[in-house]
C-alpha cells in the first residue's frame, strides 16, 4: 500500500513511560498519535524508582509532573559504602533544585507515574491510547507505515506517516528493523525485592549502595509507602534459588525490617548496557529502552527514554506539519547517543564499583577511592551531561547545545509555564520585560555567561544558538529546510 488515508500521523508502539510521554507532547503539538500497547493494563509492578530534574520538567509539559510530585520522596543522600560501612563516595542535596526547575532527584513509583502520564494523555486526546492492541508486523513505503494488530476485537491494521518503536528492551519494531546493539560490556543478574512498608520509621532515609564483595546490595527509596533493596546474584548461584522466601528472608535479615514491611514482589533482572547502531530507519524510530538499556545504578533509564521523546517530539511535529524536512530526523541518535553514553558510563562506573565480588579486588577500589577523595577527584553529585555538540544547534555560538535551564520565579512561577510550547527567541533587552520580570536576575546572569544579545531555545530547552535575533531566526529556518 501506498498514498491513501492515515489513521495518525505518529503511530507508537508501546505504552511505557517513552511512547505515553512521546504521545503527549506530540497532541499537545496538535500532530493526530496513536499509542497501541499490547497489555490491557498499566505493568503493575515496579521498575524505575529515581526521576531527576530533568525528567520532571519533561514530565510538566506532558501535564504529569504535579501528579507525579504528589508522592514523589526525596532521599538525604546516595552513598556507597563498603563492607565495614564506611563511605566510599557520597551524593548530596537531592532536594535542592537542579537546572530543570525540580529537585535533583525524586523517588517515585513507576506505575503511579504511568498512571499519571496515561491520565494527562488521556485529557488531551481520549482516543489516543489503545490498550489491548498487540503490533504483530508492519511494512513501509514510500509514502508511510501500515501496520497490523491483534485486538480485542479481532485483528486490526492502522496506517501513519512515522512509526515509532517505544516497545522495550524486547521491542518487536527493533528486530524487524534488523537493528543491531552496540554492547557497552556490562552484564549482571540481579535480584530486586520491592516492599510496602508499614513502619517507615525502621527503614534508611538514604539511597544506599552497600559495596561489600559478600553481596552487592542495593537499598533505596521509592515513592510514598514503598522501599527496594536489590541483591546482586553471585556467580555459582541460580535465580531460582536466591529467589525462594526462605532466601528473600535471609538476605533482608541484616536490615532488621522484620514486621516493618511486607514483600510486594521479588524479580530477577539482569541489568545491561547497550546502544542501538541505529534509531531511524526510514520512517521507524526507536525510543527508550527499545533504543538503549542502562544498568540501574544512576537511576536513567526511563529518564533517558523521556529524554528522547523531549528530543524527537518536536521534529515529528515539524516534519509531519510540513515545517521541516525529513532530514531533521536524522539529528535524533547524534545529539542522543553522547548524552546516553556519558549517561551509561556514570552507571557503569557505579556498577563496577558495586559489583566488586573479589575481597582483594573491593580493597584495592577502597584504597583508589580512598585516594581520589584525598586529591578532591571524587564526584559529588549526579554527572553533568555533555552539551549538545551536533545535530540542529547553530554550532560555534556561546552556548550552542547547551540545556536552557527552567528557572523558578520570584513569586514561585515555572519559567516553561509563562513561556509555553515551541521555540523561544528571548533576547537580553526583554529580561526586564514584564512577563519575563520574575526571572529577570537568572536570565540577565545567563545573558552575561554567555555575553550573548538573544539566545534560541529549541522546544526540548536546548540552546540552539546565540547571536543578534535576525541571524538566529535566519539560522533556524535554514535548519529546518534543511538548507
Ligand atoms: C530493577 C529496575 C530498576 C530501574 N530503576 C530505574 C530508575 O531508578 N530510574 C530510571 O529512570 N529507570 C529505571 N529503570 C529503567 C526503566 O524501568 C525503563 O528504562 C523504562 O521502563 C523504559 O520505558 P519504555 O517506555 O522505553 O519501555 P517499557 O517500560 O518496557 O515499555 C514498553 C511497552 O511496550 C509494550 N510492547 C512491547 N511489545 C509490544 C507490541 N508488539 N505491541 C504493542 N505493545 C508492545 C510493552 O507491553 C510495554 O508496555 C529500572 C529498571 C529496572 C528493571
Amino acid at each position: 500500500m501506498s498514498g491513501g488515508t492515515f489513521d495518525c500521523d505518529v503511530l507508537i508502539i508501546g505504552g511505557g513511560p517513552t511512547g505515553v510521554t512521546l504521545a503527549s507532547l506530540l497532541a499537545r503539538r496538535g500532530v493526530s498519535v496513536i499509542v497501541a500497547e499490547k497489555e490491557a493494563e498499566i505493568f503493575p509492578l515496579p521498575r524505575a524508582a529515581h526521576i531527576d530534574h530533568e525528567g520532571m520538567r519533561i514530565l510538566q509539559e506532558a501535564g504529569a509532573a504535579e501528579a507525579v510530585m504528589a508522592t514523589s520522596r526525596s532521599a538525604d543522600r546516595y552513598e556507597f559504602r563498603n563492607a565495614r560501612g564506611k563511605v566510599l563516595l557520597c551524593f548530596e542535596g537531592a532536594g535542592g533544585n537542579g537546572p530543570g526547575g525540580w529537585p535533583v532527584a525524586n523517588m517515585i513509583h513507576q506505575p503511579s507515574v504511568e498512571a499519571a502520564l496515561c491520565r494527562a494523555l488521556a485529557e488531551r486526546d481520549p482516543e489516543a491510547l489503545r490498550s489491548g492492541w498487540e503490533m504483530l508486523g508492519f511494512a513501509e513505503d514510500a509514502d508511510g507505515v501500515t501496520a497490523r494488530f491483534a485486538t480485542p476485537q479481532g485483528e486490526r491494521t492502522l496506517r501513519s506517516r512515522y512509526l515509532v518503536g517505544a516497545d522495550g528492551a524486547r521491542s518487536p519494531v527493533r528486530k524487524a528493523c534488523g537493528i543491531t546493539f552496540e554492547d557497552l560490556g556490562f552484564e549482571e543478574p540481579w535480584l530486586v525485592v520491592d516492599v510496602l512498608v508499614d513502619d517507615p520509621s525502621r527503614l534508611p532515609t538514604a539511597n544506599l549502595q552497600i559495596c561489600d564483595p559478600a553481596r552487592p546490595t542495593t537499598c533505596v527509596l521509592m515513592g510514598e509507602g514503598r522501599h527496594r533493596w536489590e541483591f546482586m546474584i553471585l556467580p555459582g548461584e541460580t535465580p531460582e534459588a536466591v529467589s525462594t522466601p526462605e532466601s528473600v528472608a535471609r538476605l533482608l535479615s541484616p536490615w532488621n525490617v522484620a514486621g516493618a514491611v511486607r514483600i510486594e514482589r521479588t524479580a530477577v533482572y539482569t541489568f545491561r548496557a547497550r546502544i542501538a547502531e541505529q534509531w531511524r530507519q526510514g520512517r521507524v524510530l526507536l525510543a527508550g529502552d527499545a533504543a538503549h538499556q542502562t544498568p540501574p545504578f544512576a537511576g536513567q533509564g526511563m529518564c533517558s527514554g523521556l529524554r528522547d521523546a523531549a528530543n524527537l517530539a518536536w521534529k515529528l511535529a515539524a516534519v509531519t506539519k510540513g515545517e521541516a524536512e525529513a532530514a531533521l530526523l536524522d539529528t535524533y541518535r547524534p545529539e542522543r547517543a553522547p548524552n546516553l553514553r556519558a549517561t551509561i558510563d556514570m552507571a557503569i562506573m557505579m556498577g563496577r564499583m558495586v559489583c566488586t565480588t573479589s575481597r582483594f579486588g573491593a580493597a584495592l577500589r577502597d584504597a583508589k577511592l580512598g585516594l581520589a577523595r584525598m586529591l578532591g577527584k571524587l564526584p559529588d553529585g549526579p554527572p553533568a551531561y555533555p552539551p549538545l555538540n551536533k545535530g540542529a544547534i547553530l554550532a560555534g555560538t556561546p552556548g550552542a547545545g547547551d540545556y536552557f535551564p527552567q528557572f523558578t520565579g520570584t513569586g514561585g512561577e515555572r519559567l516553561d509555564d509563562v513561556l509555553g510550547d515551541g521555540f523561544w527567541l528571548i533576547e537580553q533587552r526583554d529580561s526586564a520585560a514584564a512577563r519575563l520580570a520574575p526571572f529577570g536576575a537568572d536570565i540577565g546572569h545567563w545573558f552575561a555567561a554567555h555575553e550573548a544579545v538573544a539566545v534560541l531555545v529549541r522546544p526540548d530547552r536546548y540552546v540552539f544558538g546565540t547571536g543578534t535575533p535576525a541571524k538566529l531566526t535566519a539560522a533556524w529556518a535554514a535548519q529546518l529546510s534543511g538548507a
